[in-house]
């Protein structure tokens, strides 16, 4: 359905969509939310077409409601603005402009919107410094219209502020997480938080893996409860293309340990045709192969498991690539002695901190003819500009396959990082605005905050 008032950009004339934890996709969706997080130019890239794996859990987003459903209606949308601030300065605001065409599409629609947000980690009560003010100033700008800021996310208070919006008013509330009880989960805190709303909308995907009051427990209290569209948009591609991937489908797992991505990797075998193993825990797969690995990151009470990963990779005809040569250090510093080495032979008392050319090159091959990639973790330790080069590699690799028409999908933490100072988030078709909540839907986890919302 379209709204006859939506913003062009949403006016797409695509039928409502079905969100779902598994995957659901249509080019119109792609289309409605690649304003903020996908470029134009990753527009061939984004999965539509993938085919659609309709199930119970099929989530009722936005854009299954009527213009008639939402004019007039005050909605409580949970936002991620939970963004870094130096002072009251705001030192990015990814995640301000990320939740902004939902709460434009609701806004268009006549709704009355009240934005909540949890900000930092307040130890007990309301702390100035982690007011959300600064970010209704964002809003207000991004917005073009006033946004207001509440004193409070529930009470009195807030009840006459709302009591004086009109349709299409925005107003913030303040920091969710002001109450302890928001963290717990409290049915009457949620039921407050509830109260001054006629339904919710939930867009924070980066805490769609928490069951907090204003993710899961307000649910319970508004009807209808549905996704956002840059929630739909993230189930689209960490659930939906990487269930249904078009194929050949490569992972590229890095970071450091193998046991913080365990999961991860587990759930890839079950669905790609190519894994790539990167970053710290290369070592731990090295070692398991019975080749020395010097003083590099290895755990060595998972070597039997990094065995038996490649066990169960080949029994399910998973080709596992892992790099030819590292960049050797003789310290974990910037300014180490480095020297390039085959994985053959890793000098004693040095540590891979990076790939070598002789792996990107052989990386680039395998990713050549790949139709859907994902990518977590970086390939080095790319915080230091010595073992940098790999990650960044791997970067401009999959900027180059996404204009090539592949789906490329970057699954948070320090590789979202390392693609953004790369400057090359733009290129990707998709970018994870949660770390931990990405990690979780990869692992194939259910979100509780996915979990809450109304059925299709
Ligand atoms: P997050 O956990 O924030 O989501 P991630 O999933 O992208 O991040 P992590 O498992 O946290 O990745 O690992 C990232 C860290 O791995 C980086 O700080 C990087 O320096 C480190 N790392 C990468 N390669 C190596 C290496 N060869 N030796 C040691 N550390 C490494």
């Amino acid at each position: 359905m379209a709204f006859v008032s939506a913003p062009a950009a949403l006016r797409t004339g695509a039928p409502a969509k079905a969100v779902t934890s598994v995957g659901s996709s249509s080019s119109a969706f792609a289309a409605s939310s690649r304003r903020v997080q996908a470029p134009v130019a990753a527009a061939a890239a984004a999965p539509s077409g993938v085919v659609m794996q309709a199930t119970a859990t099929a989530k009722k987003s936005i854009k299954d409601l009527t213009a008639a459903d939402l004019a007039g209606k005050r909605v409580l949308v949970r936002c991620d603005l939970n963004v870094p601030l130096d002072g009251k300065t705001i030192t990015d605001d990814t995640r301000i402009r990320a939740s902004i065409p939902t709460i434009e599409y609701l806004t268009a629609a006549g709704a009355k919107v009240l934005l909540s947000s949890h900000l930092g980690r307040p130890k007990s009560g309301p702390e100035d410094k982690f007011s959300l003010a600064p970010v209704a100033s964002r809003l207000s700008e991004l917005l073009k219209k006033d946004v207001k800021m509440a004193p409070d996310c529930i009470g009195d208070g807030v009840a006459e502020i709302v009591g004086g919006m009109k349709n299409g008013d925005v107003t913030l509330l303040e920091n969710v997480r002001f109450y302890k009880e928001e963290t717990a989960n409290d049915t009457e805190f949620a039921k407050k938080l509830a109260a001054n709303a006629d339904m919710f909308v939930n867009d924070a995907f980066g805490t769609a893996h928490r069951a907090h009051g204003s993710t899961a427990g307000v649910t319970e209290f508004l009807r209808p409860s549905v996704a956002g569209l840059l929630l739909e948009k993230e189930l689209e591609y960490l659930a939906g293309a990487v269930s249904n991937p078009k194929r050949p489908f490569a992972a590229i797992v890095g970071g450091s340990k193998v046991s913080s991505k365990i999961g991860v990797i587990e759930s890839m075998l079950d669905k790609v045709d190519k894994l790539i193993i990167v970053g710290g825990m290369v070592f731990t797969f090295l070692k398991a192969r019975g080749l020395s690995t010097g003083s590099s990151l290895v755990e060595d009470d998972k070597i039997d498991l990094a065995k038996e990963l490649e066990e169960i990779a080949a029994k399910k005809g998973v080709k596992i690539i892992l790099p030819v040569d590292v960049v050797a250090a003789d310290k974990f510093a910037p300014d180490a002695n480095t020297q390039l080495v085959s994985v053959e032979a890793i000098p004693e008392g040095t540590m891979g901190l990076d790939q070598g050319p002789k792996s990107t090159e052989l990386i680039n091959s395998e990713l050549a003819d790949c139709k859907t990639v994902l990518w977590n973790g970086p390939a080095g330790v790319f915080e230091f500009d010595a073992f940098a080069k790999g990650t960044y590699a791997i970067a401009n690799t999959l900027a180059e396959v996404t204009a090539n028409g592949a789906t490329t999908i970057i699954g948070g933490g320090d590789s979202v990082a390392a693609v953004e100072k790369a400057g090359l988030a733009e290129k990707m078709s998709h970018i994870s605005t949660g770390g931990g909540a990405s990690l979780e839907l990869l692992e194939g986890k259910v979100l509780p905050g996915v979990a809450a919302l109304d059925d299709q």
